[in-house]
């Protein structure tokens, strides 16, 4: 099953931008106009100081596994062609608690491990989506 036939990300109001970049293949984070915390995934309200005004700064693209899952069993139809796959939680370089996740690109699952370094890759599904996936580097 190709990837624009697979259950599609559902966007949420305060997520917009950031599909958005991600479709123009730029990484973007929020930081928080009160007290200047990067965030991620995008909220209206700060969870540090509960500003609600909130920027866009973009970010490298780099990171850290920190954890991390590999599926061998087919739990949705729709991947069942790519099991054994691995989802990635990763510590992105750019600040501290900053974390961002997707499917492990290249590479073997197999071969993931904690602190493995990684960077993001963009994936056009079709001209209405990109994801973000992440590769060993
Ligand atoms: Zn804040």
């Amino acid at each position: 099953m190709s990837l624009a036939e697979r259950p599609r990300p559902q966007v949420d109001r305060d997520s917009v931008p950031w599909w958005e970049a991600v479709r123009r293949h730029e990484l973007l984070v929020q930081k928080c106009g009160g007290c200047g915390t990067l965030r991620f995934p995008p909220r209206a309200i700060c969870g540090r100081c509960r500003a609600r005004e909130s920027g866009w700064v973009p970010i490298e693209g780099t990171g850290r596994v920190a954890s991390w899952i590999v599926c061998h069993q087919v739990f949705m139809r729709a991947f069942a062609d790519e099991v054994p796959y691995a989802v990635l939680h990763v510590r992105l370089d750019d600040a501290e608690d900053l974390f961002m996740y997707g499917d492990l690109t290249e590479g073997d699952p197999a071969e993931v491990t904690a602190g493995m370094p990684v960077e993001a890759v963009f994936t056009d599904v079709d001209e209405d989506l990109t994801l973000v996936r992440w590769r060993p580097r």
